[in-house]
């Protein structure tokens, strides 16, 4: 059989999958259908998937900023201010506890894939245990992660910006009243300029959340991200490894002890609703891979360093990386004579979730915190992909592997 690189793999998946998709879904499906060739474990985990999360809750919040800047014209202060609270309630449901208040609509199933790679000896004579993981769907936005960043940033203060309008409107303003003495109208207050000016930047920060959030599905199918870098080439990666931990061949290694699992998540692009599924899964389910280090791919394949981020997740939950997963990350870079992975800061991805249920989890990737690349947009394309550095980062994953391999001591 001749062994095709992890480049070549990738040929095949960079094209736009996302969630939603036949593209996504037939991506996880060949994604199972090959690990299902390569090794006797392969679970096909099934979670509620709610493919249009952003659009959905984006679309939402801006209806209810609509609607309160109409009550606080109306003079309906109370019922504007109980509709501007909803907004940050709904935000904080939907993305930091994962509640799907709205972001049901259009639900369907969603998959991860774990395959798992036992020693000779099978689970009993397996006492340690490493996971890679990579997401396979891909994401389009409308704007560069530059021109979403003050979008982002100013959500909260357009949200803040409706309930301080709505609160003025309750401590100042004269609340409409069925009965008048005259017909005519009163002369706008300071306070009534105020609120109403509060209530038309906090509209227009939501319009421009929404763009942020939905404005992907406006983009053409020619011009859509065809998630090359993120995060089809770990996903390849993962593959190729895959065949050679599958192999018998004497130069693959050989694991007398070692379990090895991979998993390919779904709905990564969509608040990670995969890696949540799998870590709420619990550690029962996980067995063993509950206790070694987990292996989070993103960003792989481009020129620059290696890296690993130092925490993971939102302004309010951020989870620090595994001293002990990045440990084995930067012995097999140095055992491999490469310069150790650089400090990339923080992201938002898979190795929040798995580092908010207890796991030893790492992000790992190429990326220079300097001139960060651009990606969810027609950009991120195999042109920007170096094959050798696949190759590159699939060593390094066979070293951690061979490293865990040999440890004296159970990690744990
Ligand atoms: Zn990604």
């Amino acid at each position: 059989m001749t062994q095709v690189t992890a480049y070549d793999i990738l040929l095949n998946i960079a094209v736009p999958r996302p969630n939603g998709s036949q593209a996504c879904e037939e991506t996880a499906r060949a994604i199972a259908d090959f690990m299902g060739s390569l090794s006797g474990r392969v679970q096909v985990q099934e979670f509620f998937l709610r493919p249009y999360m952003q659009a959905v809750t984006g679309a939402f919040f801006l209806t209810i900023g609509i609607a309160c800047l109409v009550l606080l014209v109306k003079r309906r202060y109370w019922i504007a201010l109980l509709l501007s609270l909803i907004i940050p309630a709904v935000y904080i449901a939907e993305f930091e506890f994962d509640v799907p208040v709205v972001s049901w609509i259009g639900g369907r199933t969603g998959v991860n894939v774990i395959a798992d790679f036992l020693p000779p000896g099978g689970e009993a004579a397996a006492d340690r245990y490493i996971t890679f993981s990579a997401h396979y769907d891909s994401k389009t936005d409308l704007f560069d992660h530059e021109q979403r960043k003050p979008i982002y940033s100013f959500a909260p203060v357009a949200m803040a910006c409706l309930i301080a309008a709505s609160a003025v409107g309750v401590a100042f303003c004269r609340p409409r009243r069925r009965w008048t003495l005259s017909t005519r109208r009163a002369a706008p207050t300071a306070s009534r300029v105020i609120l109403l000016a509060l209530a038309g930047v906090g509209v227009a920060g939501l319009f421009m959340l929404a763009l942020a959030f939905g404005g992907g599905l406006l983009v053409p199918a020619h011009l859509q991200s065809p998630g090359a870098r993120d995060d089809g080439a770990a996903v390849a990666v993962l593959m190729s490894l895959a065949e050679k931990l599958a192999s018998s061949q004497p130069h693959q290694p050989q694991l007398e002890r070692t379990a090895v699992r991979l998993v390919f998540f779904g709905g990564e692009e969509v608040n990670m609703q995969g890696s949540a599924a799998y870590a709420a899964a619990g550690a029962v389910a996980m067995g063993g891979f509950a206790e070694g280090p987990v292996i989070n791919c993103e960003l792989v394949g481009g020129a620059a360093p290696f890296c690993y981020w130092e925490s993971s997740g939102t302004f309010l939950s951020k989870y620090c990386v595994s001293e002990q997963a990045l440990r084995l990350y930067q012995e097999a870079l140095s055992t491999l004579g490469l310069s150790p992975a650089v400090n990339a800061g923080s992201i938002f991805d898979d190795s929040g979730r798995l580092l908010a249920a207890g796991l030893q989890a790492i992000g790992v990737g190429h990326g220079d915190p300097g001139k960060p690349d651009s990606y969810h947009n027609a950009g991120d394309s195999v042109d920007r992909v170096v094959p050798q550095r696949l190759d590159e980062t699939e060593q390094v994953f066979l070293q951690m592997i061979s490293i865990v391999e040999r440890e004296e001591t159970r990690s744990g």
